[in-house]
């Protein structure tokens, strides 16, 4: 039987209107910084989608384009502006920074108030104990897909490949919270085929078109396909192999159309959050 589509576009667009709904009922709009240095074309695409995302749900933002050479102190300087402002709710430096700029100092400097990327460690401690004042972006759309298309974790055997801090980790926590038994692989992983293909929900979080083939995929199983990697004809595609994958899944997340837009409208829903704890809202 083919498997069910999980929409993100359609999702997305339905989170970002309640996100717009609410908004619209503060006393003053939530206001996003978003903070680019150097010229790398993807991220140029990622902020421009970020702001229209802005627009969508009645959000103030304010863009920070900084030249490639601009200094650790002079980028810590504008964060610590930022972080002070009260028509700022959230502050996004777009990753990754250019050589030479430490990414790991920046990210802390955030005030994990503001930290609507949910990368802070005080952000992520609160997540690993089951706390969250953030969702992790991106493997938070993933709950959301799930919660939209009634797929329980509960008592599901789950596996994330990849372990990365921004979707691996935090992915593997959610699906835990939410009572799934969790294995997560990587690339030391010894047969992660064998592992995949035991898996009911598989995630795939790796940046490597073709890993995730037929015989990775157990009959039944929900798919996401996280990775959004340029194939060799530079179009935008997944870890997973789509059409053989589809054939057994019970529900599969295309790419694109699937996670990424998920991500974007929960960096919204993130803003909200925030600006809500400024106005003393929550
Ligand atoms: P990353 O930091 O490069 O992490 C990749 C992970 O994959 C690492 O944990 C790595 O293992 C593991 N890995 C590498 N080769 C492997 C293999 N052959 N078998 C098993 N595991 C392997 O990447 P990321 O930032 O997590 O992103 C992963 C993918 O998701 C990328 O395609 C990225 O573009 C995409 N992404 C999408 C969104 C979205 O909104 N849809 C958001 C963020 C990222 P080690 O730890 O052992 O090195």
């Amino acid at each position: 039987m083919a498997a069910t589509i999980i929409d993100g576009k359609a999702l997305a667009a339905k989170v970002k209107d309640g996100v717009r709904q609410e908004a619209a009922q503060l006393p003053r709009k939530p206001g996003l910084a978003v903070v680019l240095v150097g010229d790398d074309p993807a991220s140029r695409v990622y902020v421009n989608g970020k702001k229209r995302d802005c627009q969508e749900c009645g959000f103030y933002s304010e863009e920070y384009a900084l030249p490639a050479q601009t200094t650790q102190r002079q980028l810590l300087e504008l964060v610590a502006e930022l972080n002070g402002r009260q028509d700022i709710d959230g502050i996004l430096v777009q990753l990754p920074l250019p050589r030479g700029l430490d990414e790991r100092e920046v990210l802390l400097a955030i005030h994990p108030d503001k930290d609507v990327d949910c990368f802070h460690p005080f952000n992520v401690g609160r997540l690993t104990i089951g706390d969250p004042v953030f969702q992790p972006c991106t493997p938070g759309g993933v709950m959301e897909m799930l919660k939209e298309y009634h797929i329980d974790p509960a008592g599901k055997r789950c596996v994330v490949l990849g372990r990365s801090n921004i979707v691996g980790k935090p992915m593997a926590l959610l699906l835990l919270h939410a009572h799934g038994t969790v294995t997560v692989c990587h690339s030391k992983t010894p047969d992660m085929a064998a592992l995949a293909s035991s898996a009911d929900i598989l995630v795939s979080a790796v940046g490597k078109t073709g890993l995730v083939t037929a015989n990775m995929v157990k009959e039944g199983a929900v798919v996401i396909d996280v990775a959004m990697n340029r194939n060799e004809a530079g179009k935008l595609c997944g870890d997973v192999c789509y059409a053989e994958a589809a054939e057994k899944a019970s529900y599969i997340t295309p790419v694109p159309g699937g996670v990424g837009p998920m991500t974007r409208a929960m960096l919204m829903k993130n803003t909200l959050t925030a600006a809500k704890l400024h106005q003393g809202m929550d």
